[in-house]
């Protein structure tokens, strides 16, 4: 399989606005921000979609949620912010690399559309 956009990013083949980053993971800016916050969490392991993982990704996983508040802290939005997975194209995923987004800065409904 052809690498993704979020692979070459972490191989630093394309740029991004890198907000964290540490041996597991990477938070940048998304390009098409849906929120005044609107930063991507990304494990550095290439996993397509949640389906695609497996009990040892567990450490892994919950890392990226722990990242995506420490990123919420950095940004200053900690008391209120939602974190979405998009997990398949019927949900609205398009870049088939594992991605939290972490959106904040406005008021949100529910539920989402
Ligand atoms: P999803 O629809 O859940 O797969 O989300 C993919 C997200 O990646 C979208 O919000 C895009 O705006 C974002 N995105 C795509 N390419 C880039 C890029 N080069 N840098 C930052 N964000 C990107």
């Amino acid at each position: 399989m052809s690498d993704t956009i979020f692979t070459k990013i972490i191989n630093g083949e394309i740029p991004a606005d890198i907000i964290y980053e540490d041996d597991l993971c990477l938070a940048f800016r998304d390009i098409n921000p849906q929120a005044p916050v609107h930063v991507l969490i990304i494990p550095k392991k290439p996993l397509p979609t949640l389906n695609n993982a497996v009990s040892a990704d567990q450490e892994l996983l919950g890392h990226l949620m722990l990242v995506a508040n420490r990123v919420a802290v950095k940004e200053g939005v900690a008391d209120a912010f939602r974190l979405v997975l998009n997990n398949g194209a019927g949900a609205g995923q398009e870049v088939f690399h594992i991605h939290f987004h972490l959106l904040a800065g406005r008021s949100f409904t529910w539920p989402p559309g």
